[in-house]
């Protein structure tokens, strides 16, 4: 099931639900919000409730969304940092994997849904893409182990971690650079867990304008999804809905010669095989 966030744009609500071919399977009314439904889903008691809501449910059609982040307010948006050993080699601020996952939070007003607008502010021009895997959590989650932790993903989403490099690199904490307002990206949708038979054999792909920036394999993760969930739920109870950008590929716009930054009109896409494809283009931040 793909679940999705999105705004009708004809009366400005916000609907949320499953996608199918021809629309969006509104389940605002059938449960309480999107963190609900993927838990609902991830449930195999619950399943065949939502199952069943999404045959009796109204369907928008796709031409009247805007989208959202799938999951637009998650309690926790962690993100994992130089978890690939060639963007470790690219990289200028370390010489070697770390020993433990680089995890760093963003704020959940630093994404946008597929299509719309990223912005690059005006305190900033080294804009730079970051195309991850994402991972959202299916069940309440503590002290997972080896054994367990991949039971805890409810679903898999494209993720651009769209970073400011003078705003990372400002102190050692790179929360600044990597929390601008709509600097970054998630979606279209969440492919639920059980449509993706082995999520350490997905191939990812950057482009920006149509040009390959960075192709790896989710094989090639340092820290798997089995670490990061291990490691994060040891610090903090991971919750339905909680959003966890695994890290991104060597590639990156700043670590190029001559460097890329996004500019406005640049088309930057994210493609995981079986997930999807997430497409936004840049513009200014308008001036106030
Ligand atoms: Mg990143």
């Amino acid at each position: 099931m793909r679940l999705a966030t999105a705004r009708h744009t004809p009366s400005g609500r916000v609907v949320f639900g499953a996608v199918v071919d021809d629309g969006l399977v509104d389940l605002s009314a059938a449960v309480t919000d999107q963190s609900e439904l993927i838990s609902m889903v991830h449930d195999p008691a619950t399943r065949p409730a939502i199952d069943a809501a999404v045959e009796a449910s109204a369907r928008v059609p796709l031409d009247e969304l805007t989208w959202l982040p799938p999951m637009p307010n998650p309690r926790r948006i962690m993100c994992v940092g130089t978890n690939y050993a060639d963007h470790v080699a690219e990289s200028d601020r370390i010489s070697a994997a770390p020993d433990h996952p680089v995890i760093f939070t963003r704020f959940p007003s630093s994404l946008v849904g597929h299509g719309d607008d990223l912005v690059r502010p005006s305190a900033s021009t080294s804009f730079d893409y970051e195309g991850e895997l994402g991972i959202v959590i299916g069940q309440t989650t503590r002290h997972a182990t080896q054994a367990d932790a991949l039971g805890a993903i409810g679903g898999f989403t494209c993720f651009m971690d769209g970073t400011l490099r003078d705003w990372q690199r400002h102190t050692s904490q790179f929360l600044p650079g990597k929390s601008f307002e709509r600097s970054g990206a998630m979606g279209p949708w969440v492919v639920t867990a059980d449509e993706i038979a082995d999520p350490h054999a997905l191939t990812l792909t950057t482009r920006v304008d149509g040009e390959v920036m960075q192709h790896a394999s989710t094989s090639q993760l340092i820290h798997d999804l089995t670490a990061i969930i291990v490691y994060c739920s040891t610090f903090t109870t991971l919750e339905p809905g909680d959003v966890i950008a695994t890290g991104t590929p060597g590639g990156v716009g700043y670590a190029r010669d001559p460097q890329v930054w996004l500019v406005p009109g640049s088309r930057v896409e994210v493609d995981i095989s079986g997930v999807g494809v997430l497409a936004n283009t840049v513009v200014d931040e308008p001036t106030p």
